[in-house]
């Protein structure tokens, strides 16, 4: 599949290969979605990308994420995948949303501050305001509340603002609230008793969602260990009183559960098959480098919580700010997430099926539903 690059003034640049080769060594992503906008951002130069999969249930909300990818296929990939990831997650949890995600390609790494951060967030502003609200934005990785506020400069399409500019803030504590709920239906399933204290847990990536969860999880009473590439997020652990592993080693470490908290494609072919752990539940999105990794999982008898009702959270929360914002209710509905994780567990324990396609049932169901009967956007 190819798609028209549009540069910021308009003249076709190159054609994409989405969907990639089979030797290029970048897993294929099926290019299956309604829209993918990419442009060069007429002040930063940088690529600011909007990849929208579905529209079906609502307008497609998805955070920004702000990373340096090796080339800007990669990004356009990336937010391919999330998009998608983003439908079944919405569908999945019950709210009137479609999937999509935003992805501002950075120039340097560490992603740039000052003007250039501030272009690049203005161009993804103008980028989000051409597509006329059906993506709206919000925070992911790389991006804080203080950027959507630079992006709301240009676009209207923006939610998890600062309180005092009108927005809910910032997701992360809801989703870590969702992950941890979801953790205790996983223990419930696999070691008999949803308690958490004493368990074992490894937190990998302790930014907004993982420090938050590690900072749930000290409070619980559970052994805790984290890690991240950052050494300077160390000083997190030695707050905590966790310890601290080194990032090349922790997803490998011996646990209950592993909670990958960073980056997609956490697990991989290279790494499933010296995990030590007996539940994987984190935050992180498009945990498998492959979906069929799951069906190796299930075989080496780990329970693995599908992402996209783990990490519900976060979407809650900002959906939560669309229909008018109660922070009980967005909590509420986030330790709802134990109870919908357990339904999944059950019915695949029912079906013989993986969790992952319990979940993935669930969700089409739901869309399969509204394909029937269309809601209109907007
Ligand atoms: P963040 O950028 O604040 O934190 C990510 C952390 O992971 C950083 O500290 C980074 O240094 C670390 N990291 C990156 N690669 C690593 C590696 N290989 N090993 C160890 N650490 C590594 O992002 P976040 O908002 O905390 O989100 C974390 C994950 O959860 C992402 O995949 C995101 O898409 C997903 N997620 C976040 C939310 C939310 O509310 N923020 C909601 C749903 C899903």
């Amino acid at each position: 599949m190819s798609v028209a690059v549009k540069h910021g003034n308009g003249r076709p640049a190159a054609a994409l290969d989405v969907e990639g080769k089979p030797d290029d060594g970048i897993p294929p992503v099926p290019f299956e979605h309604e829209e993918l906008a990419i442009r060069r951002g007429a002040r930063s130069g940088c690529y600011v990308i909007v990849a929208i999969h579905s529209t079906l249930l609502g307008p497609a909300l998805g955070g920004v994420r702000m990373w340096q990818y090796p080339a800007t296929i990669d990004g356009a990939r990336d937010a391919l995948r999330l998009a998608s990831g983003m439908t079944m997650k919405a569908a999945a949890a019950g709210l009137d949303l479609g999937g999509g995600k935003g992805v501002i390609c950075a120039s340097e790494c560490p992603v740039p501050d000052g003007e250039l951060r501030r272009g690049m967030l203005l161009d993804f502003g103008d980028l989000v305001e051409s597509l006329e609200g059906r993506y709206i934005t919000a925070e992911d990785v790389g991006t804080t509340p203080r950027d959507l506020l630079a992006i709301s400069e240009r676009t209207k399409h923006v939610t998890g603002l600062p309180p005092e500019r009108g927005g809910s803030g910032d997701p992360s504590p809801f989703t870590a609230v969702g992950v941890e709920a979801a953790m205790r239906a996983c223990a419930r399933d696999r070691f008999g008793s949803a308690a958490l204290t004493g368990r074992r847990i490894v937190v990998v990536g302790m930014g907004h969602v993982g420090s938050e969860l590690a900072r749930r999880l000290a409070a619980a009473g559970v052994d805790l260990a984290v890690s991240d590439i950052d050494p300077g997020r160390r000083t997190r652990a030695t707050a905590l009183g966790a310890e601290w592993i080194d990032p090349r080693e922790a997803m490998l470490a011996e646990c209950d559960i592993l909670a990958p908290c960073a980056l997609g494609g956490a697990i991989d072919e290279a790494n499933l098959p010296l995990l030590r752990c007996q539940v994987i539940c984190g935050s992180a999105n498009n945990q498998l480098a492959d979906e069929s990794l799951a069906g190796t999982l299930a075989e080496r008898e780990i329970l693995f919580a599908p992402d996209f009702i783990a990490n519900a959270g976060g979407l809650i929360h900002v959906y939560m700010e669309i229909r008018g914002y109660s922070e009980e209710k967005a909590t509420e509905l986030a330790l709802g997430i134990e109870d919908a994780t357990s339904r999944v567990l059950d019915t695949a324990r029912e079906r013989s099926i993986i969790p992952l396609e319990a979940a993935r049932e669930l969700a089409q169901e739901r869309l399969d539903a509204a394909r029937a009967e269309p809601t209109p956007v907007g």
